[in-house]
């Protein structure tokens, strides 16, 4: 199994009222506002399948966004369903790990 894989593996999941988070197994911590989540949704109505462009507005997206249920899709990834009944992106693990706005992994060049 390659480095990055096994960085991609959550060991918890948590969701709360504002945030998703995830603590690797690694013990790296990652927390996602939802309206950030919805902002990256990967599903082909939010990007560009080929060109990986965002069709989404980001500024469309409502502040107060909400994950109405976290569901993991068998051990890769997790779909959310955001309370504006947006359900179609499956987000996997290791494209959030990448997405992870934590200052260390914001700033590592890329
Ligand atoms: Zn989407
Ligand atoms: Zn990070």
């Amino acid at each position: 199994m390659d480095e990055i894989m096994s960085n991609a593996h959550p060991k918890q999941l948590q969701k709360s009222d504002t945030e998703f988070k995830i603590v690797w197994q690694d013990g790296h911590e990652s927390a996602f506002s939802f309206r950030s989540l919805r902002q990256e949704c990967p599903c082909a109505v939010c990007r560009d399948e080929w060109t990986g462009k965002p069709l989404l507005d980001p500024e469309s997206v409502p502040k107060d966004l909400g994950v109405k249920k976290a569901e993991l899709v068998g051990n890769y990834a997790v779909a959310f369903l955001f309370s504006d009944g947006h359900s179609t992106g499956i987000y996997s693990f290791q494209a959030l790990r990448g997405l992870c706005p934590c200052t260390t992994c914001k700033t590592r060049p890329k």
